[in-house]
């Protein structure tokens, strides 16, 4: 069929909105008319080539909209059903089978290797393959071809509009707070870098009851963002020294960190403010390559640093739960949202570049 897609046809260069052809569904796969889809910073350092991901190509990995076809071996929706989208994992591998679909052994290939599992393209201009299948989706455009396992049914009375960015971004920042970190009642929590991933571990630690939240960003009006959606504490860190204001605010040292910036300097500083016995988590994506030095003394005293994908969460499961819990006012997701049409997409990476956008939304139709 035809659809209009934002084709990227070389490394850093613009979003370009083309009239391309999308192939019919295999037995697992998906037609899902799409109506909103988040822009995300895996989008946009995909376009940077960061990723070598085949060019031209269509990305979009937060998407949500209405099941308009299905394959023949697909249980899980039905056409008119409301879904939203998330990540791509083999459910074969070890990981899958253990229920941690964000450590599958094929993650990078079938989320960024532009072509399906079995190494077909989904899309094509003329007799010019452009490459998709971009987290099991590529969802920036009007409609998508998604893999069974990447697509979560969601209730049809919310909007489908706010719904995209739950499979991405909004789950990682709260998957780190809930499931990597598992921080309980009462416990102290600090959160390094708030944007729309820092925001979303926020309204996680309020829902689990953290009691010392404290965001810690350079920009004044992403600690007011912080503030009004629930920390309790906020630090300036290009005014003040973090490590010494948070442990002054807890005590010596800190149970619980959220690294989301990817940024060396700032991983370390997240280290060395936790207690004894304390965890940080690492959301922030670095470059290939680079490294971080810790002491290890410091480590030795039960400190703990984990890796966390897609904040370590089963889509399926998870992405209803934040659902409930916006219905119930309790997670506000949607006021991180700035919509634009499919046609603005530049528009909307420029401004999420500049962070004039805390999370960009396209609408499609
Ligand atoms: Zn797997
Ligand atoms: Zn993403």
């Amino acid at each position: 069929m035809k659809i209009k897609a934002a084709v990227v046809r070389e490394a850093k260069g613009p979003f370009i909105i083309e009239d391309i052809e999308l192939d019919e569904p295999r037995a697992d796969e998906v037609l899902v008319k799409i109506v909103s889809s988040g822009l995300c910073h895996t989008d946009l350092v995909a376009r940077m080539q960061f990723l070598p991901i085949p060019l031209p190509g269509v990305f979009g990995h937060e998407g949500a909209g209405i099941v308009e076809k299905v394959g023949s071996q697909v249980t899980k929706v039905k056409p008119g059903d409301h879904v939203a989208t998330s990540f791509m994992s083999c459910g074969t591998c070890v990981n899958c089978k253990k229920g941690r679909p964000g450590w599958c052994t094929e993650f990078r290939r079938l989320n960024f290797g532009g072509r399906r599992p079995d190494g077909s393209a989904t899309m094509k201009k003329g007799k010019e393959t452009v490459y998709g299948s971009f987290f099991g989706q590529s969802t920036f455009g009007t409609y998508a071809l998604v893999g069974e396992r990447s697509v979560i049914k969601v209730p049809s009375d919310v909007p489908l509009e706010i719904l995209s960015p739950l499979g991405c971004g909004i789950q990682t920042g709260a998957g780190g707070v809930i499931n990597t970190l598992k921080a309980g009642p009462g416990s102290a929590i600090a959160i390094f870098g708030i944007g729309s991933v820092g925001l979303s571990a926020i309204m996680a630690a309020v829902v689990s009851g953290c009691t010392k939240i404290i965001g810690v960003d350079i920009m004044e009006e992403r600690l007011k963002l912080a503030k009004e959606f629930g920390a309790t504490h906020v630090i300036n860190s290009g005014k003040s020294d973090e490590v010494e204001e948070i442990k002054t605010l807890t005590v010596g040292g800190i149970e619980y960190t959220l690294e989301c910036t990817g940024i060396p300097k700032v991983f370390r500083q997240a280290v060395d403010v936790l207690m004894m016995g304390g965890t940080c988590a690492l959301i922030g994506v670095a470059p290939v390559g680079v490294e971080v030095n810790f002491e290890m003394q410091h480590i030795l005293d039960g400190r703990t640093v984990k890796g966390c994908v897609e904040g370590d969460c089963i889509p399926e499961l998870f992405v209803p739960q934040i659902i409930e819990l916006y219905k119930q006012g309790r997670f506000p997701f949607d006021r991180l949202i700035k919509f634009y049409s499919l046609d603005q997409i530049n528009e909307a990476a420029e401004d999420s570049e500049k962070g004039k956008a805390l999370k960009a939304v396209l609408k499609m139709q």
